[in-house]
């Protein structure tokens, strides 16, 4: 990957966390996400599921922040994002699946109870939860396709991980 392309790739990223579009990744991003996964699968914030995706959230942030917030004011620039982040997390992709398990495991469950209760979650419902986190229509169902190897339709939430992971981390493919 060229540098331009690592560039435009990693402002993509940036945008798809800083849901509010302030410039800036904070803990209402997080909630903002949360709430955006709720309401795009039918789910009360009030259950289980949905209490549970906001305490993910809220783990979610303080790893980010703990990985990012180099100047500690609860908030990570574009800057912070770009040379903590996207580095850290591609040279140690296990440490982003740590701080985004509880929250993605969360919003698989919700993903998954969407069109019944099978052992993975359906192509079209990973692919309605990465754009709704914000990637491209087109980059999500590259992603989601990516993983159903077998081509059944469903992937394992290990699979799903992986595809968060790999978008995430700024290797995976984009469509712009
Ligand atoms: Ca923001
Ligand atoms: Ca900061």
């Amino acid at each position: 990957m060229d540098s331009a392309e690592y560039e435009r790739k990693t402002a993509a990223r940036f945008a798809s966390f800083d849901q509010d579009g302030n410039g800036y990744i904070d803990r209402e991003d997080f909630s903002a996400a949360a709430a955006a996964i709720l309401a795009e699968f039918n789910t009360t914030a009030r259950c289980d599921k949905g209490q549970a995706l906001y305490s993910g959230a809220e783990a979610f942030w303080q790893g980010m922040a703990g990985i990012a917030d180099v100047d500690g004011d609860q908030r990570v620039s574009r800057d912070e994002f770009v040379t903590g982040a996207v580095k850290r997390l591609r040279d140690n992709p296990k440490r982003f699946a740590e701080i985004a398990r509880p929250f993605m495991h969360s919003a698989i469950e919700i993903a998954a109870g969407s069109d019944g209760d099978g052992p993975g979650v359906t192509l079209a419902a990973a692919t309605r939860l990465l754009r709704v986190l914000g990637a491209d229509p087109e980059v999500a169902e590259q992603v989601a396709a990516a993983l159903d190897v077998d081509g059944d339709g469903i992937i394992t939430e290990d699979e799903t991980m992986t595809a968060f992971a790999t978008y995430y981390t700024v290797d995976g493919p984009d469509a712009r």
